[in-house]
């Protein structure tokens, strides 16, 4: 137990709503309003409730959401990735998002390699995942916008920390290298083949946990006072259930929980981010 204050719960109720007013008056200005896609390539039922958070937001900040539903006969890498050419050129539509995982047998890295970069709000095309290592400008994914302004908005610090990341996927671990490193944080990656997890995330100042594995991290593999931040997302006998067990928040100085923290700051990121590809869009057409 952390044996100073209990622990400050880092909400994201705030930021995302901060966020989205702001959005709202961006969108209020535009004369038309930013227009994002999302193609939709598989029949899992949580990916509909995905989306169904996705357009709610929209609706809230006033951008135009709609879902392309693939029908099942075009279940298929060069299908889905002819209509993302498609939207690439329709000069009508802002955003892009691929809903993943695409069903079974399909190449979602040649799917997004497809998408026009500009139009790729959530940031999973190599040149952007490239330009978030060199912190070039480029759009990033929401969920790695979302943990970095998570903690600027609470006033944590990363200049000089330790900063372990458990997890090196596209849209989280990989992106936030760059960042944390462009924050000055000194940065450590843990996956699946890391030796001795439990070594690396106790010296962690800051942890960020996207394995996507229920309760991976236990109270034994964190340090007292430090900033944990879980961005899993499991659902475990009908609850929602992130990777950080809840005994080692309680060590934490701050932590985003799950659900409730990381989350509704990533539906507004992904928002910004479609704000963001039509200003960039506007600004390259006068
Ligand atoms: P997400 O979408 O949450 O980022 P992915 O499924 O794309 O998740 O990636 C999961 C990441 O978590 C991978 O990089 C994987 O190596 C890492 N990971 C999963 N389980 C463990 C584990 N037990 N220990 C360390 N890393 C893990």
């Amino acid at each position: 137990m952390n044996d100073m204050n209990p622990p400050i719960v880092l909400l994201g109720a705030p930021v995302a709503a901060r966020i989205a007013s702001e959005l709202s008056a961006t969108v209020a200005a535009c004369p038309i309003p930013p227009r994002l896609v999302a193609l939709l390539a598989n029949d899992r039922e949580e990916s509909r409730t995905y989306l169904r958070k996705k357009a709610e937001a929209a609706a809230r900040v006033g951008v135009a959401f709609a879902v392309q539903e693939m029908p099942r006969s075009e279940w298929t890498t060069a299908a889905v990735r002819n209509r993302v050419l498609q939207l690439n050129q329709d000069p009508a539509v802002h955003g892009i998002i691929v809903q993943l995982p695409l069903a079974d047998g399909m190449e979602s890295d040649a799917v997004l390699a497809a998408l026009d970069p500009q139009k790729d709000v959530d940031g999973m095309h190599p040149a952007n995942t490239g330009a978030s290592l060199l912190a070039f400008p480029g759009l990033r994914p929401a969920t790695a916008k979302a943990i970095v302004a998570l903690l600027a908005h609470y006033d944590i610090p990363l200049a000089g920390k330790r900063a372990v990341i458990v997890g090196r996927s596209r849209i989280v671990g990989k992106p936030l290298i760059g960042m944390l490193l462009e924050a000055n944080a000194t940065v450590t990656v843990c996956h699946r083949q890391t030796r001795d997890l439990a070594s690396e995330t106790r010296r962690a100042e800051v942890l960020i946990v996207a394995a996507g594995t229920p309760g991976l991290i236990t109270a034994d593999m964190v340090a007292d006072g430090a900033v944990i931040v879980d961005t899993g997302w499991s659902r475990v006998e009908g609850k929602i259930r992130g990777d950080v067990d809840p005994a080692a928040l309680v060590r934490a100085q701050a932590y985003a929980p799950v659900p409730g923290g990381v989350g509704p700051v990533t539906v507004a990121m992904l928002l910004a981010n479609t704000v963001e590809a039509y200003l960039q869009r506007r600004a390259s057409h006068v």
